[in-house]
C-alpha cells in the first residue's frame, strides 16, 4: 500500500473523500472514531506508583522505624497512630500529587494550540486536538503544525522540523508527487506535526493525527515529563535531605547521652525516635507545591496563563521588563488619521476613490491584505484590519473587490522585510502591490504617482515623503506607504525582484496607548523593575508612545535595530541603562538585548509575538507569548502567555510571583521555627537527664495536622502594596538568608522556653503531666504563632482579619487540640492526661506570650518608625 507521500491528488482525493476538507459533522463523526489529536504522555505515573512513591522518603522511612521501636515497646497504640499517619500522609501526598499534574493539565489545556482548518468550506479555528484525518489545514507563518499532512497548495512554505529531524536549517516543501521510498526528512510534500512554519502558506490534507504522526510513532523516545520541580522545590528537596542527616546525627547523639545516663535501651531509642520526629518538616514539600499551584490558578483569573510552576518563581525576580509596543502597551484598536497621496496631506473623510492616486492606494489596502471581516468581527492583522474598515467606509465594496480579482502571487508580511507584496490581474495587466514600512518602501521606489501620471521620483520627492513621514511618527502615529508596479513579463514573485515601483501614498493610523499602561509602567518603576520597550515600529512613533506611558523620560535614548548592530558588546554595555527605546529590530537584536541585561545580573522578561520571537522568548528569563495575537510557535517558546495582550498583566504577575515567593518562605520559617522550638525542648530535657518532654504521636500530630493549617492559611495570604514597593529578589539568595535564619533562632527559643516552663511545672503533678502540659503549650504555642507569620508587621498593620483561612486554620487547629485534650478516646491515643482548671490558664498564658512578645515588639517598632517619618516629612 502506497504512503501518504507517494499518492497523487486523485488518489488522496478517493482516500479522504475530497480535498476540500470535511463538513463539521462529517469531522465530529470522525473523531469519535479516530479520537483525540493527542501524544499520550508514556511517562505518566498512574495512582499506585504514587502512593508507594511516597514511600521512598527518607523522613517518612525514620517514622516507620519510630513506628517499629513502639511496637518492641509494647507501645501499641502509638505505632498504630504512627502507622495511621504515615498512611494518611502517603494518601494526602498521593492526592496533592494528583491535583498538581490535573492543575497542570488545565494551565496547558488553557494553552493549548490551536490550529486553522477548512470546514464546511470555511477557514475556522479550532483546538489542534479536534483535528482528524481528511482535515484541510491552514497553515501560515507562525504555526506550529497540528498534524501530519499533504501539501495540496503551497505559497513558499518554509518549515523547522528540528523537532523530528534534529535538523534545523528550515525546509522549503512543495506540492509534488514523490514515487519510491523515502524517509521523513526526504518527504518534502509532506508536513510534519510538530514541526513550526517559518514563512510562507500552504493548505495541508491531514493525513495522520494523534499517536499515528511521525512524531506520536517516537513519542515514548521524548521523556517529556522531565523533572517538573521548580528551583525552589529542588533546593528544599537537598534542604530536607540534608536536615534529615543532621537530625539523624543529633538523635544519635541524644540516644547515646541517655544511654550513658542510665536509661533503658528502649526508652532512649524512643526519645531519639521524638527527637527526630519532632524535627522533621513533613509537611514542607506539599505545602510549597500547593501554595504555588493555587497561585498560578489566580494567575488565570487574571489573564496570566504560566505554563510551568518554575515560572511563578522567575516572575518573583524579575527586574527588566522587555515589551513589545503595539497591542501590549497600545490597545491594538487602530484608526486612520492622516493620508499623503499626490503631494497632500487629507484628512480621511476627504478621500475620493475616483481620483485615480487615492484609488490605486485604497486598491492596495484591501487587496494587498490578508484579514477579512466575518458577520462584523475583525479577523487577522489589528493593521490590516483598520486599512479594511476605513477603505470600505471611503465607499468601497471589499468582497466584490475581492471576489473579481484574483490573487497570482504573494511574498507574505515578515517582520525582518517589513513589507508585505502581492501580485494580481488588475485593469487588464498584472499588477504588483507592496505596502510596509515607510524607509523600506522608499528604497524600492523608481517612480512616485501624480494627478498628471506617474513619473520619475526626484530625491526632494523623497525628502517631502520622509518628512511627511517624521511629522506623522512625531504624533506617535503608525505608518504605512505604499507602492506598485506592472509586471508586464509575468516574472515570479521574489525578495530580489522587490524595486522599481512608483510611490502611491501614506497612511498614517492611531493606536493609543491603553489606559492602564501608565499606571503599570509606574508601578513596575517602584517595585524596581525597569521597562524598556522593543518594537518593529518607527523609532519615533516608538519614542513618542513611550513618552506618553512614561518609559521614555528626560536623558533616555531610543536606539534602531540598525545603530544596535553597529553598536560593540562594550558600546551597548556603556549604553544599556539609558536605552529605553529599542525600534525596527530584528529577533536577532532582541536575543542580544536580553543577552545584555542578563550579563548585568538582570532577570528579564520579554515579550514577543511573531514567528522568529522564539529564540529571544526562550533565551528571556520569563518569555511571555501573546494569548490573542500571538503566533502558536511563541506560545510554545513562552514560560507565560497572556490572555488579554496586556502589559498590565506582566506587572500583575510579578507581583504574584513575589507574593507566592513571600508566602512560602513565611510557611517554611512558620514550621522551621515550630520544629525549632520542639527540638529545643529535646535537646534541653535530654543534656538535663530529666524524662522525655514529648511522645513521638504527639510531635507527629502537632506536625502533620495542627502546624499544616496555619502553614497553609500563611501561604493564601493576598497580595498587598508593600510588595510593590520591594526591590526584585535575587535569584541566587538562598532561603537561609541571615534575617531568616535569626528570625527562626529568636522565635524558636521563645516557644521551646514557653515549652519548658509548662513541663516543669507540669512535673509537680507528675510526668505524664508534665508530657500534656508541653505537648498542649508547643502545640497552641505554634497555633498563634502562625499569625506571627503571615506578614513581617503587626497583626494591627497586617489586618489579622485580612487573612480569612489564618483564623478558620487557627480555629480548626484550636478545635483538634481540645478533641485530643477533652475526649478521652483521642486523649488516649495522643497519651494525653486530663487536664484542670488551672493546667488549662498555665497552657494558654504560657503559649500565648512568644505571640504577645512578637506582636508587642513590632508595633513599638512601627510607632517609632511613624515619629521618624512624621519628624521627616
Ligand atoms: P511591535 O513589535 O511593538 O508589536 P510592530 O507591530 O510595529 O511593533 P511589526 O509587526 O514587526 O512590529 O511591524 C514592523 C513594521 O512593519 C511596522 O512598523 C510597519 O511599518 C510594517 N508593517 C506592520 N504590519 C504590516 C503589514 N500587515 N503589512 C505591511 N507592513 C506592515
Amino acid at each position: 500500500m502506497k504512503e501518504a507521500y507517494q499518492l497523487t491528488k486523485e488518489e488522496l482525493a478517493e482516500q479522504y473523500g475530497s480535498l476540500s476538507g470535511h463538513t463539521g459533522t462529517e469531522a465530529e463523526q470522525l473523531l469519535q472514531i479516530c479520537g483525540e489529536n493527542k501524544i499520550e504522555d508514556s511517562n505518566r505515573k498512574g495512582v499506585i506508583v504514587i502512593f508507594l512513591e511516597q514511600f521512598k522518603d527518607m523522613l517518612v522511612i525514620i517514622l516507620i522505624a519510630a513506628a517499629i521501636v513502639s511496637m518492641i515497646s509494647e507501645n501499641i497504640e502509638s505505632s498504630i497512630v504512627i502507622f495511621a499517619v504515615i498512611i494518611l500522609n502517603a494518601i494526602l501526598g498521593t492526592i496533592q500529587y494528583v491535583r498538581a499534574q490535573k492543575s497542570l493539565d488545565s494551565l496547558k489545556d488553557l494553552s493549548s494550540p490551536r490550529a486553522k482548518v477548512v470546514r464546511n468550506g470555511c477557514v475556522e479555528e479550532i483546538e489542534s486536538k479536534r483535528i482528524v484525518p481528511g482535515d484541510l489545514l491552514l497553515l501560515e507563518a507562525g504555526d506550529m503544525v497540528a498534524a501530519d499532512g499533504r501539501i495540496i497548495e503551497n505559497y513558499s512554505i518554509m518549515v523547522d522540523e528540528s523537532s523530528l529531524t534534529g535538523e534545523s536549517t528550515p525546509v522549503e516543501k512543495e506540492d509534488i508527487v514523490i514515487t519510491g521510498e523515502k524517509t521523513p526528512g526526504d518527504r518534502i510534500n509532506m508536513v510534519f506535526s510538530g514541526s513550526l512554519v517559518i514563512y510562507g502558506r500552504a493548505y495541508v490534507m491531514v493525513t495522520a493525527t494523534g499517536m499515528k504522526t511521525e512524531m506520536g510513532k517516537i513519542a515514548f523516545l521524548m521523556s517529556n515529563t522531565g523533572d517538573r520541580k521548580t528551583p525552589l522545590q529542588k533546593s528544599l528537596d537537598d534542604f530536607s535531605k540534608k536536615l534529615a542527616l543532621l537530625i539523624l546525627i543529633i538523635s544519635g547523639i541524644v540516644f547515646t547521652l541517655r544511654l550513658v545516663q542510665g536509661e533503658p535501651l528502649l526508652e532512649s531509642i524512643m526519645f531519639a525516635v521524638a527527637l527526630a520526629v519532632a524535627a522533621i518538616p513533613e509537611a514542607l514539600a506539599s505545602i510549597v507545591t500547593i501554595v504555588q499551584s493555587m497561585g498560578t490558578r489566580k494567575m488565570v483569573a487574571d489573564n496570566a496563563i504560566v505554563k510551568e510552576l518554575k515560572a511563578v518563581e522567575s516572575l518573583g525576580c524579575v527586574s527588566v521588563i522587555c515589551s513589545d509596543k503595539t497591542g501590549t502597551l497600545t490597545q491594538n484598536k487602530m484608526t486612520v488619521t492622516d493620508i499623503y497621496a499626490d503631494g497632500d496631506v487629507i484628512l480621511p473623510q476627504e478621500a475620493d476613490v475616483a481620483n485615480p492616486v487615492q484609488k490605486m492606494l485604497f486598491y492596495n489596502a484591501v487587496l494587498n491584505n490578508d484579514s477579512s471581516v466575518e458577520d462584523g468581527k475583525n479577523i487577522g492583522d489589528p493593521t490590516e484590519t483598520c486599512l479594511l474598515g476605513y477603505v470600505e467606509k471611503c465607499g468601497i465594496n471589499i468582497s466584490e473587490i475581492r471576489h473579481m480579482l484574483c490573487r497570482k502571487g504573494e511574498i507574505p508580511f515578515d517582520s525582518n522585510r517589513k513589507l508585505m507584496t502581492t501580485e494580481y490581474e488588475f485593469e487588464g495587466r498584472d499588477v504588483v502591490f507592496t505596502k510596509g514600512a515607510t524607509e523600506v518602501i522608499l528604497n524600492k521606489i523608481t517612480g512616485i504617482a501624480t494627478g498628471q501620471g506617474c513619473r520619475e521620483i526626484t530625491d526632494a520627492d523623497v525628502q517631502n515623503i520622509a518628512k511627511i513621514n517624521e511629522k506623522f511618527s512625531e504624533r506617535g502615529l503608525r505608518v504605512l506607504a505604499f507602492a506598485y508596479k506592472d509586471n508586464p513579463g509575468r516574472e515570479i514573485l521574489t525578495v530580489d525582484s522587490e524595486a522599481g515601483y512608483i510611490f502611491s501614498g501614506l497612511m498614517a493610523m492611531t493606536d493609543p496607548p491603553r489606559d492602564e499602561s501608565v499606571t503599570a509602567v509606574a508601578d513596575a518603576a517602584d517595585a524596581g523593575i525597569r521597562t524598556v520597550m522593543i518594537t518593529g515600529d518607527h523609532k519615533v512613533t516608538a519614542t513618542a508612545i513611550a513618552k506618553q506611558v512614561g518609559i521614555f523620560r528626560e536623558g533616555d535614548r531610543a536606539v534602531t535595530g540598525e545603530e544596535l548592530d553597529r553598536m560593540s558588546d562594550e558600546t551597548l554595555n556603556g549604553m544599556l541603562e539609558s536605552i529605553s527605546v529599542y525600534a525596527r529590530v530584528s529577533p536577532e537584536n532582541k536575543i542580544r538585548i536580553v543577552d545584555a541585561w542578563q550579563r548585568r545580573g538582570k532577570i528579564v522578561a520579554m515579550t514577543g509575538d511573531g514567528v522568529n520571537d522564539a529564540p529571544a522568548l526562550r533565551k528571556a528569563d520569563i518569555g511571555i507569548a501573546m494569548g490573542i495575537t500571538g503566533t502558536e510557535v511563541s506560545k510554545d517558546a513562552a514560560d507565560m502567555i497572556l490572555a488579554d495582550d496586556n502589559f498590565a498583566t506582566i506587572v500583575k504577575a510579578v507581583l504574584y510571583g513575589r507574593n507566592v515567593y513571600r508566602n512560602i518562605i513565611n510557611s517554611i520559617q512558620f514550621l522551621l521555627s515550630g520544629n525549632f522550638g520542639a527540638i529545643l525542648v529535646v535537646l534541653f530535657c535530654s543534656i538535663a537527664a530529666v524524662g522525655s518532654p514529648f511522645e513521638a504521636v504527639q510531635l507527629l500530630f502537632i506536625n502533620l495536622l495542627t502546624d499544616s493549617l496555619p502553614a497553609l492559611a500563611i501561604g493564601m495570604e493576598p497580595s498587598d502594596k508593600q510588595l510593590l514597593k520591594d526591590k526584585p529578589r535575587n535569584p541566587d539568595d538562598g532561603i537561609l538568608s541571615k534575617y531568616f535564619v535569626r528570625r527562626l533562632v529568636i522565635h524558636g527559643v521563645m516557644i521551646a522556653g514557653v515549652t519548658l516552663t509548662a513541663y516543669f511545672i507540669g512535673t509537680v503533678y507528675g510526668h505524664r503531666m508534665a508530657v500534656t502540659m508541653a505537648f498542649a503549650t508547643l502545640t497552641l504555642a505554634r497555633l498563634f504563632h502562625g499569625f506571627n507569620c503571615r506578614k513581617e508587621n503587626s497583626l494591627l498593620r497586617a489586618g489579622i482579619a485580612k487573612n480569612k483561612w489564618s483564623l478558620v486554620a487557627f480555629a480548626i487547629g484550636v478545635l483538634l487540640l481540645a478533641a485530643v485534650l477533652f475526649v478521652p478516646v483521642f486523649g488516649r491515643l495522643i497519651m494525653v492526661e486530663a487536664l484542670k482548671g488551672i493546667q488549662i490558664m498555665w497552657i494558654i498564658l504560657l503559649a500565648f506570650i512568644p505571640t504577645f512578645i512578637i506582636q508587642t515588639v513590632r508595633m513599638v517598632k512601627e510607632c517609632v518608625m511613624q515619629r521618624k517619618g512624621e519628624k521627616n516629612g
